[in-house]
């Protein structure tokens, strides 16, 4: 079975295969660099950042062009509000952006187009369509002429009557049709703008999406992402505007991610109940909120809550620990299994386990990038293995080896483990002081002969998944699953 993406166009799982053999040209819709991003956004650039590594991982060659729009109504307002140029405003969140989502472990895409240094490329497809008779030009603003585009709806599979009363809400004069929307606005006093040949004005957020994407990837390109709030009436638009221009089809599998939500509302600036993806990220390592954010499928809801970032804590350590532990085992020798004559049976069955957490890793990758279902196959060998490792039943190392690679090359497709040290030692390192004194006073007791405070403590470490382990040299611990 191949991979499987649910296109929303066709409202359907479709078998993906790229236009060209071995090739993949991805588009996703950056942020709107107003603020700093919260980890709502942060859902949808994550999903983008984890197709791009699945696909390299299926050894495709991925171009990811992810833009930023960094000139609009808000980014004019605020920077009205904080005394700044929208350009003052735009550079410094651009930038709190990337520093944002290299600390999530999100890879920066092939190309990061800014809306303001592709100008002259609106124009001139704004151009097109208005020589094609299908944009028309009021006061210095051009609209695009949406019954010009009969397809119109597409995507949304809005009728045209639907359509029509969600735009009758925003009456405008000076459009035809009320559904037809601004591809370059006229300047207001004030306001920041480029010239054009309709006058002082700036582009409309539509159009920067459509020229940037076909600038960059082409007039069709493979896939095309964004959080599910800009199916309509953004990529309807970028739709209409680009399809109409070129005459073939503008994006062939179009994906949307689910909001992040709390306390059942979408997570959301205007909501006022976001939580700044920095806080969360000084507050908790990359790996946790990436398991947390993984651990539902991207088209369904996920509910953020503290129990929800505690229990991928919990989640992680057991992780960590697993790997820390095979890594103890590993060996440089590189001895195929299929060449090992001499396994016993609990070597086959760790084989045969690692066998079955990678076929159910790729085949929930390959069903829509279902990314829970991926995560359960990696800790269901966390678990084979940390039991494994407890009987002791002398499994030989290079098939600790090879577990230990299967879960690394696995994990690093989801990004909920770090080689770095930094990281992923944290949580040992705060914890470590902790539980030698806790140990001490064990110690204690026992020389006191005080067996019930020393068997409590013991107890009472194994409900937190911590194990004592007393041996001649002392006693240490370990966290178990
Ligand atoms: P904005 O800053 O509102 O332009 O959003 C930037 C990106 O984040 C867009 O692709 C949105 O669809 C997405 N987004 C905004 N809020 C959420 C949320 N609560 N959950 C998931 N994605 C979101
Ligand atoms: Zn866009």
């Amino acid at each position: 079975m191949g991979l499987k993406i649910y296109n929303s166009l066709s409202r359907q799982l479709e078998e993906f295969s790229p236009l060209k053999e071995g090739h993949v040209s991805m588009y996703s819709c950056g942020p709107t660099v107003y603020d700093y991003i919260h980890i709502g956004n942060a859902r949808t650039a994550l999903v983008t950042d984890i197709i791009r590594r699945y696909l390299t991982y299926k050894e495709y060659t991925v171009k990811l062009v992810q833009n930023l729009t960094d000139i609009d109504d808000k980014i004019i307002d605020r920077a009205h509000t904080l005394g700044l140029s929208a350009h003052e405003l735009a550079h410094t969140n651009g930038l709190a952006y990337f520093e944002d989502t290299q600390r999530l472990g999100i890879q920066a895409a092939d190309i990061h187009p800014k809306a303001t240094e592709h100008i002259p490329e609106m124009i001139d497809l704004i151009q097109i369509l208005l020589d094609k008779g299908a944009a028309y030009v009021v006061d210095g603003s051009v609209y695009y002429r949406v019954n010009a585009f009969s397809e119109y709806g597409k995507l949304s599979h809005r009728k045209p009557e639907d359509l029509l009363a969600g735009a009758r809400v925003e009456v405008d004069e000076r459009k035809e049709d009320p559904r037809d929307f601004d591809m370059w606005k006229a300047a207001k006093p004030g306001e920041p703008y480029w010239e054009s040949p309709w006058g002082h004005g700036r582009p409309g957020w539509h159009i920067e999406c459509s020229s940037m994407a076909m600038k960059h990837l082409g007039e069709t390109i493979d896939i095309h992402a964004g959080g599910e709030d800009l199916l309509f009436p953004h990529h309807e638009n970028e739709i209409a505007q680009s399809e109409l221009a070129t005459g073939v089809p503008f994006a062939r599998y179009w994906v949307h991610v689910a909001f992040l939500k709390i306390d059942g509302k979408r997570m959301g600036k205007s909501e006022k109940n976001f939580i700044l993806l920095r806080e969360a990220l000084d507050k908790y390592p990359a790996e946790v909120i990436r398991h947390f954010l993984v651990s539902a499928h991207y088209r369904h809801p996920l509910d953020y809550s503290i129990e929800s970032l505690q229990t991928s804590e919990s989640a992680l350590r057991r992780l960590n620990n697993c790997l820390d532990t095979l890594k103890k085992f590993t060996t440089d020798i590189d001895e195929s299994i299929d060449t090992q004559d001499d396994l016993t049976t609990d070597d086959n069955s760790l084989v045969s386990a690692i066998d079955t957490m990678q076929s159910g890793f790729i085949r929930a990758m390959d069903t829509d990038f279902n990314t829970a279902q991926a995560v359960g196959s990696i800790f269901t060998l966390v678990s084979t293995v940390n039991k494994s490792i407890a009987k002791n039943n002398g499994i030989s190392n290079h098939i600790y080896t090879h577990a230990y690679n299967a879960l690394i090359e696995t994990c690093e497709v989801l990004g909920i483990y770090s080689t770095n040290e930094q990281d992923t030692g944290k949580t040992d390192e705060y914890l470590d002081p902790v539980l030698n004194l806790l140990l001490d006073i064990r110690q204690d007791a026992r020389n006191r002969k005080d067996w019930d405070t020393s068997d409590m403590i013991r107890d009472r470490l194994k409900e937190l998944n911590i194990e004592i382990q007393d041996t001649k040299e002392g006693s240490t611990w370990k966290f178990i699953s």
